[in-house]
């Protein structure tokens, strides 16, 4: 029998990215972080999947780009789609937990993370991860963000039991600031970034799926639940969502 996590990365690793999120919005958070005027970068894209992101960064920037995450065939899936696109960086990946990262303290002129801090949790990981970048270093990160002061109750109940750590844009911000970061940008996800960009191919990939398991329940078990999340994201779309936070390290005082 295949176990949950295999079905799952069995499901996500054909994708071209593995959450919600686009190349305009890495390219908006690039235009916020002031990386571009910058040569010889030396950047970790962390849960970077099968590197949507770190592609956008390999072909915008100067830069030695570690791409890592916990799954291997992620990584394997980041080197096939990375073949023949002519980068301007490079590009070494390396699997490895978010929460052991291999690099020297201010080691970083930037850390990247879409989708993904949320396995450590943001405050936790915004914190262990400060201490590898350089003074004046770069955060960018893309986190779980309520949109309003108020929403459905159940909606609240449901990111109570599976993220509790969900706040709003100025609460995480200030988070970033207790943290010892100062916010350089904040924006917004669009709806097209979760329903075009990630659960449109997603959903086109569940009848491979299905057929390469033979219809298992197991199989069928993940869909259901992958269904349901899609639906609470189309009903609630308005109420949540994924909110881009680019920041500098500050001057400790
Ligand atoms: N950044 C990618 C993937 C987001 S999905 C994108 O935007 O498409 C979250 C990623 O985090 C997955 O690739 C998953 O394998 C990885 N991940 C989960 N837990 C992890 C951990 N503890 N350490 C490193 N990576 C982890």
């Amino acid at each position: 029998m295949v176990d949950e996590l295999e079905l799952l990365i069995d499901l996500h690793r054909d994708g071209e990215r593995q959450g919600p999120g686009g190349a305009d919005q890495t390219r908006l958070a690039l235009d916020l972080s002031g990386l571009r005027e910058k040569t010889g970068l030396k950047i970790a894209d962390i849960g970077c999947g099968t590197g949507a992101s770190t592609r956008v960064l390999a072909q915008d920037l100067d830069a030695d780009i570690t791409a890592l995450d916990l799954v291997p065939d992620f990584l394997a899936g980041l080197t096939d789609q990375s073949q023949g696109l002519g980068l301007r960086g490079r590009i070494e990946t390396e699997v490895c937990g978010m929460d052991a990262l291999p690099f020297a303290p201010g080691a970083l002129d930037a850390i990247w993370s879409e989708g993904a801090i949320y396995n450590l949790g943001f405050e936790r990981g915004v914190s262990e991860w400060r201490r590898f970048l350089k003074p004046g270093g770069i955060l960018a990160v893309s986190e779980l963000t309520w949109f309003t002061a108020e929403r459905p109750d159940e909606l609240n109940r449901h990111w109570a039991e599976h993220y509790p750590e969900v706040a709003t844009a100025s609460d995480k911000i200030a988070v970033l600031e207790r943290a010892g970061y100062a916010l350089l940008g904040y924006f917004p996800l669009p709806e097209a970034c979760w329903m075009e960009a990630y659960y449109g191919p997603l959903r086109a990939r569940f009848p491979d799926f299905l057929a390469r398991h033979e219809n298992s329940n197991e199989a069928q078990a993940l869909l259901v639940a992958e269904e349901a999340e899609i639906a609470l994201y189309e009903r609630y779309a308005a109420y949540f969502g994924y909110g881009f936070y680019v920041a500098r390290v500050g001057t400790t005082p």
